[in-house]
């Protein structure tokens, strides 16, 4: 079976229940591929001892009612797996699971988003990233990590993208943040208080490549003058509308040095599942 989570993606889930749930998949990188070798690291690296479960908001995810790990999905290839993910996350949100993505590289995105989209309206994404991800296609393909958020806003189904560390724009990608209506908060006017203003359910899509190499070595294309793990942290901790989704995306094992990278994306893992159980549903 190509998109299946064993049986676990039709079993009774309770609502709300924040599922985790790895996206394998890399090959609409466009640089290196290495990303779709994150998953299983990420999830050993949260449980191989070295800090507990608990996020600072007291919230432990050990042995948490509502904290379902799925696993990873199986997928086929090319557009045949945007498809299968689409319709994994589009089961496991018909049961009105919160969602929690582990990728792969940036193009999970778009088949998440589609399939929560089918039942969550009024959608604002928060997606922070060195680069805006929005070209029409890139190398020939549509479905290229760096369309993403190009394929999410013509299908006009989101109500609001708002990006937040984005640095080096070409003129290309400025006219695509134009024409798409797009909030685009650069890296160079993040101070120590980012002004975003956020309305409504929100997903939140975090591309490691939003930090500084210095905090993350392990992503594909290294972007100096990022974020700092922290003011991630402090974004993720002061959103006070609901979560119904996130991923963490672009988390390349290749590139990393000694596990740092991965024990950042452990701790946005835990920081994001905590702050959703943390919220009513
Ligand atoms: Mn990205
Ligand atoms: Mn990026």
């Amino acid at each position: 079976m190509v998109d299946t989570l064993g049986n676990a993606g039709d079993t009774g889930l309770t609502p709300g229940t924040v599922v985790l749930i790895g996206i394998p998949f890399d090959e609409y990188s466009s640089f290196l591929r290495g990303p779709a070798k994150a998953p299983p690291i990420i999830r050993q690296t949260l449980h191989n001892g070295s800090s507990s479960l608990c996020a600072e908001n007291g919230i432990d995810l050990n042995r948490h009612p509502l904290f379902q790990d799925l696993g990873d999905l199986t997928l086929p290839c090319g557009e045949d797996a945007i498809e299968a993910i689409q319709r994994a996350v589009g089961r496991l949100s018909a049961q009105r699971a919160r969602i929690l993505v582990l990728g792969g590289d940036h193009s999970v995105t778009f088949p998440v988003v589609q399939a929560l989209t089918g039942t969550i309206d009024e959608l604002t994404i928060l997606q922070l990233d060195a680069h805006p991800d929005l070209y029409e296609s890139y190398d020939g393909s549509p479905f290229s990590h760096a369309c993403p958020f190009a394929r999410i806003m013509e299908t006009g189904r989101v109500k609001r993208l708002i990006q937040v560390g984005i640095r080096g724009l070409n003129n290309e990608q400025r006219r695509q943040i134009h024409k798409y209506g797009v909030t685009c908060i650069e890296m160079k006017a993040c101070g120590s208080k980012i002004p975003i203003d956020l309305e409504g359910p929100v997903y939140i899509s975090l591309d490691m490549d939003v930090l500084d190499p210095a905090f993350a070595p392990g992503v594909s294309h290294h972007e100096p003058g990022g974020m700092s793990t922290r003011s991630v942290l402090h974004l993720i901790q002061s959103i006070e509308q609901p979560i119904v989704g996130a991923d963490i995306v672009e988390y390349n094992p290749d590139r990393d040095v000694g596990g740092m990278t991965a024990a950042v994306a452990a701790k946005f893992l835990k920081e994001i599942a905590a702050k959703m159980l943390d919220q009513r549903y």
